[in-house]
């Protein structure tokens, strides 16, 4: 199955054909929906054939590796496969999805220690970090956070080989999320230049093309969840 949205994350349609039907899901031979992974949550959106239309309730991922299962609300009726089907997402929601994903890749380059955790949604996201010795302030990380938004870096995708990766150990800093990989390659994300990276580690996600689109945001809590680790929350301004 082709994942259009890693190569071009702003399709908010495409065509497809059904290429398996199970419990409550459906399968297809390309799609543009995301699955759920990464703590990005799936794409939700609907299924169009004939006259025909289907809700699409989020994505999760198949068996196979690349697949994505979309998944039906409860008791709807699936195309059969074989049918020819316009597959399109909840753009705005996803927009705000790849807003605040992106935000969260600015923060990890803010904040030092390693990533124990994490979530994306529409309208708050928060990342885990393990801080043995940094204390951290809400209104100057919003600040921060709002520079290198200003800035407008542009965002890029590069794929290296398992084995460049395996040499650069440093550009993990997630403990709980494994980038996706196979075929001997991983997808890296590059926020900024080459020469002057503002971020730059393995990540699968949805992601807006400059960090201005993310537009204003705000660090809305930093919580103790134990002796060393801090949740950071943040929240879109509009
Ligand atoms: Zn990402």
């Amino acid at each position: 199955m082709s994942l259009l949205f890693r190569d071009d994350p702003y399709l908010t349609s495409c065509q497809a054909t059904v290429t398996a039907v199970g419990d409550g899901w459906v399968e297809l031979d390309q799609t543009i929906f995301y699955p759920t992974s990464g703590g990005q949550p799936g794409d939700s959106g609907a299924l169009r054939w004939g006259g025909s239309e289907v809700a699409i309730a989020t994505a999760v991922k198949g068996e196979a590796p690349d697949q994505v299962r979309h998944v039906l609300p409860e008791g709807a009726a699936a195309p059969p496969v074989g049918t020819a089907v316009e597959a399109a997402i909840d753009w705005p929601r996803r927009h705000r999805h790849m807003r605040m994903h992106t935000s969260m890749h600015l923060l990890c380059s803010l904040v030092e220690g390693d990533v124990t955790g994490g979530q994306v949604g529409a309208e708050k996201s928060r990342l885990d970090f393990n801080l043995p010795t940094t204390s951290l302030d809400k209104e100057d990380l919003t600040e921060r956070l709002n520079a290198l938004v200003q800035a407008d870096h542009p965002i890029a995708a590069r794929w290296i080989d398992d084995a460049e990766l395996q040499e650069r150990p440093e550009l993990v800093r997630t403990m709980s999320v494994k980038p996706p990989s196979g075929q001997g390659k991983v997808r890296l994300l590059l926020i900024g230049s080459d020469e002057a990276p503002v971020d730059l580690q393995p990540c699968g996600g949805t992601h807006v093309a400059r960090t201005g689109e993310i537009g204003r945001l705000r660090v809305s809590k930093i919580e103790n969840k134990g002796r060393q680790n801090r949740r950071v929350n943040i929240v879109l301004e509009d």
